[in-house]
């Protein structure tokens, strides 16, 4: 899609360009938002401005060092299963995927359409309350997106905490979490707890399993959304094709990078008949688990509050050859995101090398404003 110049704007733009926003360029990002660090670019990684031999993060990589570096004020992503949190979490900015169905999808390139959402990257719980606000609302041409009417999120994210009770999910807090996240998530729960908010544990026990759910049901989507990448229409063509079939073969073979052409393999085997209801009907059931916990969770609480990432940025290159590795650094973010909730990575300090830790408020559907309300008393109290 090198210098692919779209015949419309997708809603998110035009809001944003009625308001004035100035857009000033498209930023570097996984191809086709696959990835976790930015490496899966074609244009090559964009590196973390906290310590340049680590990655930034992924998808949205390039947004989020945008904003940290402040070429521009703020930045858009879309997150199917972290790429906003992940990378704000990595690069100390703050960044906002909201409840599916908050924000109209209309000319987002499709990664798995029931998971993609666009959200804000942003410097302050503030701006992305603001650009949040700009950004919603019902879009007669995404029937997924909800007639529900845009609460004023850039008056209420200020609003007092006192009185909220927030969850703590025990299995986040679990092994393979690093330490320094640890450290800085408890000292952000006795932050919240002075002001008045209490802190409850909270179980959700199919966390385990919400990778490999993930990953079918989204390797599943994106082999049906590529399928239009075909050389015909747009994007990259092969040369040389004797005949269509030949054309349609190189141009796919040739014009997908690696990692895109793992998932259209793995996601069109699991859909394949004989492998549908061991694994595509199973994940299904998986996410409907995963959904039910945090029902469960939201019965008891307000808000979750969890890492956003199990570690800070990872070395460039140290997992790009072990895909296993890199899907396993998603395990905090993809939850979210098969449950259809909203939530923010907000910076939460540093670890003891000095590198930008997140903190993930979740809240139920719809309740942006909760989540945004918490992670500014953060924002403005945790020092
Ligand atoms: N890292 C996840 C993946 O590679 C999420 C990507 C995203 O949210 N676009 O699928």
């Amino acid at each position: 899609m090198e210098n692919f110049i779209s015949p419309y704007d997708a809603t998110v733009i035009q809001k944003l360009e009625a308001e004035d926003a100035i857009l000033i360029g498209k930023t570097n990002m996984d191809e086709f938002a696959m990835g976790s660090s930015n490496e899966n670019s074609y244009f090559g990684p964009t590196k973390n401005p906290y310590d340049l031999e680590r990655v930034s993060g992924g998808s949205s990589g390039g947004s989020c060092v945008a904003v940290a570096t402040d070429m521009s004020n703020a930045g858009i992503g879309s997150d199917t299963g972290g790429s906003i949190r992940q990378p704000a979490s990595f690069c100390n900015v703050v960044g906002m995927k909201p409840t599916y169905g908050r924000v109209s999808r209309f000319g987002l390139i499709a990664f798995a359409s029931s998971f993609d959402q666009i959200g804000p990257i942003s410097k302050t719980v503030a701006d992305a309350a603001l650009l949040l606000e700009v950004i919603s609302g019902h879009d007669e041409r995404d029937s997924t997106s909800v007639p529900l009417p845009v609460p004023e999120f850039s008056k209420s994210f200020n609003r007092d905490v006192k009185g909220l009770k927030i969850g703590l999910p025990k299995e986040y807090f679990a092994e393979g979490l690093d330490e320094g996240i640890r450290r800085q998530l408890e000292r952000t729960a006795d932050v919240l707890r002075d002001g008045g908010v209490t802190i409850v544990e909270v179980s959700m026990p199919h966390t385990d399993y919400a990778i490999a759910s993930y990953y079918i049901l989204a390797t599943a989507e994106a082999s049906s959304n590529l399928a239009r990448y075909d050389g015909a229409r747009y994007g990259f063509r092969a040369r040389g094709a004797k005949d269509l079939e030949e054309m349609y073969v190189s141009t796919r073979s040739q014009g997908f990078g690696e990692e895109v052409k793992r998932r259209i393999m793995l996601g069109t085997y699991v859909l394949s008949a004989g492998y549908y209801k061991a694994f595509y009907r199973k994940a299904q059931k998986v996410q409907t688990l995963i959904t039910q916990d945090f029902r469960h969770a939201f019965e008891q609480c307000d808000c979750l509050l969890a890492p956003t990432s199990p570690t800070p940025a990872f070395k460039i290159g140290e997992k790009v050859d072990d895909p296993l590795a890199m899907y396993l650094s998603d395990i905090y973010t993809v939850s979210v995101n098969l449950a259809g909730l909203p939530a923010i990575s907000i910076p939460c300090g540093n670890d003891s090398g000095k590198l930008p830790i997140g903190a993930q408020i979740i809240g139920k559907h719809f309740d942006e404003e909760s989540v945004l309300r918490v992670a500014n008393f953060v924002e403005t109290n945790l020092t």
